[in-house]
């Protein structure tokens, strides 16, 4: 076989996703199809290693991607804050999100939303700007960022450890943050991890991705995603870009 692939996997307790199973982990690579074998027993491991337990479902997806629909994009440049407590970091956040012309109230908005799930969503939730109103009609699923990668493995890695970061979670993050900024009416981005040993989050926008650490305690196994767009946004198209369009992150 030749070319890109997507290959999605999602692992569930109790039973598979559809028959009401309990999401215990997910991931995605967009990959040469050299790669394929690899990275299904890469995630296997990841899946074998989870700190929340032992699935009991696991799905696996691979869909060719034609090379003419792929967009390629740069990845978002990165800063790193580190705040004494989570209510400074919070402070850190909503300073970040206003500098990218999200109101004060919808950034506060977005926090607070997070703040109080009561239990994590798959996806991320969408807000105006400006009001803090959520747009997308997507409820307690949130809509799922999909069909992205690094175009180099290595190089991307590479960049960041330059800024001192290993590991899959900054660079998942990092290539999502860098697709939702590729998105039209995108302003910024919101979120921390739903994994209870990570408390660092990050705020993004089309000009940085900016890692803040700690947005919230240690142990906590509640997290987040919140995109922050303009007014008038058409939102399935939006969402349409978000979960289909075949993106790499070049570092
Ligand atoms: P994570 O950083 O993977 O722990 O995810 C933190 C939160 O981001 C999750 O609780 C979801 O609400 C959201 N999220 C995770 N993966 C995606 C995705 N692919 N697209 C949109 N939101 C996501």
């Amino acid at each position: 076989m030749r070319g890109w692939f997507s290959v999605r996997m999602r692992a569930a307790r109790g039973c598979i996703h559809e028959e009401g199973g309990e999401h215990l982990s997910g991931c995605e690579r967009m990959i040469a199809a050299d790669a394929i074998r690899s990275i299904i027993d890469g995630m296997l491991q990841r899946i074998e290693k989870h700190p929340k337990g032992q699935a009991d479902a696991i799905n696996f997806r691979i869909d060719r991607i034609e090379e003419a629909d792929i967009v390629r994009i740069n990845a978002l440049p990165i800063e790193n804050r580190v705040a004494a407590t989570v209510e400074e970091a919070e402070e850190v956040a909503i300073h970040c999100l206003k500098e990218s012309c999200i109101s004060p109230q919808a950034a506060r908005i977005g926090v607070q939303l997070i703040r109080h799930l009561k239990s994590s969503m798959r996806g991320a939730m969408i807000l105006d700007a400006e009001s803090g109103v959520r747009l997308d009609e997507t409820e307690s699923r949130g809509v799922r960022l999909s069909h992205m990668d690094c175009e180099d493995e290595e190089k991307f890695l590479s960049f960041l450890r330059s800024h001192g970061l290993n590991g899959t979670k900054t660079r998942e993050a990092l290539i999502l943050a860098s697709k939702a900024s590729a998105m039209d009416g995108y302003l910024g981005e919101l979120c921390w991890s739903d994994d209870p040993g990570y408390v660092s989050g990050y705020v993004a926008s089309t000009k940085s991705y900016c890692r803040i650490t700690p947005l919230k305690n240690h142990a906590n196994p509640i997290g987040g995603r919140i995109l922050f767009v303009k007014k008038g946004l058409n939102i399935p198209k939006a969402i349409q870009f978000l979960e289909k369009k075949p993106t790499l992150v070049i570092a």
